[in-house]
Formats: structure tokens, sequence, C-alpha cells
């Protein structure tokens, strides 16, 4: 079955002032639209056009020669994508919990030190992409990608992920990406977080 663009679970300005309804409609409409639309048509009529989003893109190179740029970049940004409405959300904000939290704490000191490497990992990543907080299977890592790819791809778990495109960013904060990384935090949905860092640890 062909990909779809998934529906927000919340409304396009629910997650405003931090996210502008603005920003939101074009974005999860239009850009994303764009991905499915062109991931689609490179699949279609290939043993992969029914195969899970996150499955594809673990097998990039499995996928014929002409198809794995357009489905890296496509597939990526549709599973991206996916995955950064469900983090986001009007009742995010405030800090992990839990096991999720020891193990930021563990790992990075405390939550404080988490969001300056994040925040760095996002004004650094020069261009478009994303800024993440992964599982690589041993602990966590705070990483970024280019463009669209994704951290699936090297066999990792996305736990929390930042669009640092500027279409993401550009009608509200302009040329101030780190002020949207700053704002990004009110809306970060600490409770699937938790859920994706439970799957990550098996
Ligand atoms: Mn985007």
């Amino acid at each position: 079955m062909a990909y779809e663009v998934p529906d927000l679970a919340y409304d396009y300005n629910a997650l405003e002032p931090h996210i502008d309804e603005a920003t939101m409609r074009v974005h999860h409409d239009k850009h994303h639209q764009a991905y499915v639309d062109k991931a689609n048509a490179a699949l279609e009529g290939t043993e992969w056009a029914d195969k899970p989003v996150n499955e594809v893109l673990q097998n990039l190179s499995s996928l014929p020669a002409d198809k794995q740029g357009p489905v890296r970049n496509n597939a990526g940004g549709h599973s991206n994508h996916s995955f950064f409405w469900e983090i986001m959300s009007p009742d995010g904000g405030g800090e992990p919990e839990g096991d999720l939290a020891s193990a930021i704490s563990g790992k990075f000191g405390d939550f404080a030190s988490l969001q300056e490497e994040l925040k760095n990992a996002g004004i650094g990543r020069f261009g478009s992409g994303w800024a993440w907080l992964i599982h690589d299977g041993s602990g966590l890592a705070v990483v970024s990608t280019a463009n669209q790819d994704t951290p699936v791809s090297d066999g990792n778990s996305p736990i929390i992920g930042v669009d640092v495109w500027e279409h993401a960013y550009y009608l509200k904060y302009q040329n101030k990406r780190p002020d949207y990384l700053d704002a990004w935090w009110n809306v970060v949905n600490w409770a699937k977080a938790g859920e994706h860092f439970a799957a990550a640890q098996g």
C-alpha cells in the first residue's frame, strides 16, 4: 500500500506560539505530501513498494541503483516527518521522566546539557537537515543528519528529533534558527520519547 501523510494528532495551531499555524499547514500538507508522493513514485513497481518505510530505509543499498537516491531523500522525508509530528504535542515541554531522564543524566550530566548539545547539533548542521537524540544500541547519543537522511538507515533509534530545514521555522523565526531550537523544547512530547526509548532498549 502506498505511503500516506498521517493526520496530525492536534490542530495546526495547537503548537502556537512556539510553532506557528502557517508553518504547520505548509510543512505538513505540502512538504510532507511531496515527500510521500515522490517516495511512492520511486518505489512503484518494485518489491519494496509495500514494505514499511523504515524497513526500506534500513536496506537502501539493496534497492535498484537508480532508486536509491530518490528513496533516500523522499522515503527519508516521509519517515522523518511522521516521527516529527508525533514527537511534538501541545501538552509537551517540561522535562523527560523515568528511565529516559535517568539515561539522559547518566550520559550528558543533566537535562540542560543535553539541550545545549542538541541545540549545537542543530545550529552546526550546515544547510538542511535534522538534529537527533538517538539510541545506538548501547546508549544515548546526539547526532545530526543532512537533508532527509535518517538515523534509522544506520540502524539507530531516534528518541527525539528536530527538523532544521528552513521550511520548518523560516516564516516565524526567519534566519534565527537558534531561537527556533530554544522554542522547540516547549512542545517536545516526552511521553512519546519515553516510548521510543523503551522500544530501543528492547
Ligand atoms: Mn521538514
